[in-house]
Formats: C-alpha cells, sequence, structure tokens
C-alpha cells in the first residue's frame, strides 16, 4: 500500500480506519481527520474522528485516494470519539531504520526513539541510550494472552459509565449494572461455557395467559428492532439480553451492545409496566 506524504494530508479529509480482527473480516470504521499535530508521550499522531479499537487496531488508516495516513493506535479513555493513529511520518521515519534489519524483533525507544534490537540473551529491560524501561511486543504478546480480556473490558465500561467498580461487582465474575429503572445482570461463565450473560430484568409476565401472550406478542414483534440485544423469559421472568463468548469480548463490541442492553432495558421495564402491567 502505498503511504501518503504528511503535506498532501490535512484536517477534514475523509479516512477509513480498517483492521482485520483474527479470523473475522475485514472491519472499518470511518471518519476525518481532526488533528495533524497531535502527540502522544511526544510521539507524533493523528487524530481522527473515527473509532480505533480492539477491531481494527493495528491496522492501516486509509485516505480516500487508498493511501496510508497511519497506523491505527487506539482510542484515548478520556475521549472516545476520538481515534488516535501513528502519523506516517513517523511510520515512514521506523520503516527507514527498519529496514536494514528487517525480520528482527526490535522497538523504538519510547524516550529517545532510537531502534532497540532483541537479545538472543536476553531483551534489555531498559534503552542502552537514554535507561528509559523498554517492554519488547513478545513479552506483551504472552502477557496479554495469558489473562482472560473479560476483566479489563468490564472494568473499562464501567469506569466510562462512571460507577465505582467496587459498587457494581458481585463477586469475582458477576456484575449488576443499575441504568435508570432497570438492573442488568452480568455473569462472566469462566470456567464452564467461557460466555458471558448479560441480562437486564424489565419485569414478570402477567399470570393471566391472554395477557402474558400480548406480552409475547409486542416483544416478538420489537425484537426486530433488537441487535444485537434480545428479549428472553425464563419462567416468568422477563429479560433484555446478550450473550457473548469470551473470545469475542471486545470493547469495540461491548460498549455499544452493552450501551443499548442498559438504556433500552430501562426504556421496555418502565413501558412493559405502563402497557402490560408487568411488575417485579
Ligand atoms: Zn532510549
Amino acid at each position: 500500500m502505498p503511504l501518503a506524504e504528511n503535506a498532501q494530508l490535512k484536517a477534514g479529509d475523509e479516512i477509513a480506519a480498517i483492521g482485520y480482527e483474527t479470523g473475522l473480516d475485514a472491519f472499518s470504521t470511518f471518519g476525518t481527520i481532526t488533528d495533524l499535530q497531535a502527540t502522544h508521550n511526544s510521539i507524533p499522531m493523528v487524530a481522527v474522528s473515527a473509532a480505533v479499537h480492539y477491531d481494527n487496531i493495528g491496522g492501516p488508516l486509509i485516505t480516500a485516494t487508498g493511501h496510508v495516513a497511519g497506523v491505527n493506535a487506539f482510542t484515548p479513555d478520556d475521549n472516545p470519539e476520538q481515534g488516535l493513529a501513528l502519523s506516517v511520518a513517523s511510520l515512514r521515519e521506523t520503516l527507514e531504520l527498519y529496514n536494514p534489519i528487517k525480520g528482527t524483533v526490535a522497538i523504538r525507544c519510547p524516550e529517545c526513539r532510537s531502534l532497540l534490537v532483541a537479545n538472543e540473551t536476553g531483551n534489555p529491560d531498559e534503552c542502552p541510550h537514554c535507561n528509559a524501561p523498554v517492554i519488547f511486543p513478545s513479552e506483551v504478546m504472552e502477557d496479554d494472552l495469558s489473562k482472560p480480556g473479560v476483566y479489563e473490558v468490564m472494568g473499562k465500561l464501567v469506569r466510562g459509565m462512571w460507577l465505582n467498580e467496587t459498587d457494581v461487582k458481585r463477586g469475582m465474575d458477576n456484575w449488576e449494572i443499575p441504568v435508570g429503572c432497570a438492573t442488568t445482570y452480568i455473569e462472566y461463565d469462566y470456567h464452564k461455557s467461557g460466555f458471558v450473560y448479560a441480562k437486564g430484568f424489565l419485569g414478570r409476565l402477567p399470570a393471566d395467559p391472554e395477557k402474558a401472550a400480548a406480552v409475547y406478542q409486542f416483544l416478538l414483534e420489537e425484537n426486530e428492532h433488537q441487535t444485537p440485544n434480545s428479549f428472553l423469559c425464563v419462567e416468568n421472568r422477563i429479560y433484555l439480553a446478550n450473550i457473548r463468548f469470551m473470545g469475542e469480548f471486545y470493547y469495540g463490541y461491548i460498549q455499544p451492545a452493552y450501551s443499548a442492553l442498559f438504556r433500552d432495558a430501562d426504556r421496555y421495564k418502565a413501558l412493559l409496566k405502563e402497557k402490560f402491567d408487568c411488575t417485579e
């Protein structure tokens, strides 16, 4: 893919942040360049109005003419509307440094930007030029694979909602999230199935079979508008639910899906009570 020249880029240019999440189809988010002079830890970045998350991190930021404008990096916690990508100028500079030793594991020092090469007798844990602490990618990957990501994603979600993590945790693998008049119960079945079940409690079916049938009919019709969540009845209890496998529990999916679940659980609970007299 051709690299864009920094001088050709300007704020307002349309971009797509593309990624290939393992085993899945290409995933893209779209937006425009908002800031070409952004930095993160003094590394030059491009800020864009497109989400950058698990599905497209590490992928290219592409311009409308098919040029690479950067490498998708992350979305800052304090600004979820913004995505950051490593600038193409920084990418080009790194490629020039790396090309002569292509194939070996190397990183750039976060402080002095020197290129550091992995060592057969053990990777350095600090930069030999400036003594800044460094972590090689092979070590980062082992660490990431060894810990389940569900807890991290849930932590980020809870903090993003300005809730206190200890207030909403009910044991190691359970959370209770109150939004409006509804509460959503989240259970991570880590040991058996690996599924994460989220269920917003909406009330109980009326005892009268005719009234209960009317509620069923209503929920079936409403289900059409509910993606990725769906209504679920367990005995006489009505839930709005989301079931997701731990290996696909990405913040980029969970954040919008659960936000819709919390919001709709609140809305439908009030509506079911008003319309069909469904109570707790
Ligand atoms: Zn250094």
